[in-house]
């Protein structure tokens, strides 16, 4: 495996991307990636904080402290990961981590790596997805998408400028991925529209280095308040009906339970 470190965007042309490499080195480690060539951005992608305006190689670490980044996004990062993983990953990484998943981490032949079942709905799925969940059951572990997503940001590559969500989709027979980011494209920047209130609030198996079992983002702009949840479908999800919408599988029940306490803490919080 070759390691690229180019001196300039306008270099990267493909490859698989690397920053902190939180999410990267152990994916190596266990085989799941077998890239020909290491791209490595860290340099290259700005990291700055500026008002609203934040570099997508910031760190969590860096974002959890800064008083211009909005409440929801500050805690959302706050509660992720352990404090050396914060250090090292990057909101870019962060955004684009893949699924935990544990059929796809041990490499089952899923419907995500191109296989033709879905063992979780099978099989073992305490962690997996109440909304979006027929295809694949994955819940999407980045309590930083759900919180970007409720707060309407907007996202800045190489190649075009989109909304948070997005970045995301579901996967599909025919098409297996869980982001539209094309090959080569680079996340620079998000644009965050301060907002008048906000909060993210996170069950979690234990009080700290666990992923969202279920994460609520709330944020309120005068009279409207949106929602959006981390670990409750296989995209960070935009919670635009009612939670009796939800389709849990017979283990994910309870989260339907602890998203609604959740959504009604999250939105009398920031009322
Ligand atoms: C044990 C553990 C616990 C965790 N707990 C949580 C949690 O509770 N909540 C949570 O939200 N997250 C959690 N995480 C995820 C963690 O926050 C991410 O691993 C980290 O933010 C990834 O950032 P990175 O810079 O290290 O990414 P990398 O590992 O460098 O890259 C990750 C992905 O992003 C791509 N990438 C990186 N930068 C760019 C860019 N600028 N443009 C395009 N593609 C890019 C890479 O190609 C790769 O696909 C946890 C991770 C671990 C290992
Ligand atoms: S939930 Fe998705 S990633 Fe997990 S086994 Fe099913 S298809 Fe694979």
């Amino acid at each position: 495996m070759e390691l690229l470190q180019p001196s300039s965007l306008a270099e990267v042309e493909g490859g698989l991307l690397i920053a902190g490499g939180t999410e990267v080195v152990p994916q190596l480690r266990d085989g799941l990636l077998d890239p020909t060539t290491l791209v490595d951005v860290s340099a290259l992608v700005p990291r700055g904080i500026d008002g609203g305006r934040i570099g997508a190689g910031a760190t969590l670490a860096e974002l959890e402290v800064d008083p211009q980044v909005p409440d929801a996004l500050r805690e959302a990062c706050r509660l992720a990961a352990s404090p050396q993983l914060r250090n090292m990953g990057t909101l870019a990484g962060n955004l684009l981590q893949d699924t935990r998943c544990w059929y796809w981490r041990l490499k089952f032949p899923c419907r995500l790596h191109g296989g033709d079942r879905c063992h979780a709905r099978e099989g073992e799925h305490r962690e997996h997805a109440i909304f979006a969940n027929g295809f694949c059951a994955s819940a999407h572990p980045s309590d930083v998408a759900a919180a970007l997503v409720a707060l309407g940001a907007t996202l800045r590559t190489t190649r075009r400028e989109l909304p948070v969500r997005e970045l995301y989709r579901l996967p599909t027979e025919d098409d297996r991925r869980t982001t539209t980011l094309e090959p080569g494209e680079v996340l620079l920047e998000v644009d965050v529209p301060a907002p008048d209130a906000s909060v993210y609030l996170k069950a979690m198996d234990r009080k700290r280095w666990s992923f969202p079992l279920v994460g609520v983002a709330a944020v309120r702009r005068g009279g409207e308040t949106t929602v959006a949840l981390a670990g409750a479908a296989p995209v960070p999800w935009l919670l635009d009906g009612p939670l009796d919408e939800a389709t849990p599988l017979p283990g994910t029940a309870y989260k339907v339970e602890l998203a609604g306490a959740l959504v009604a803490r999250a939105r009398a919080a920031v009322a």
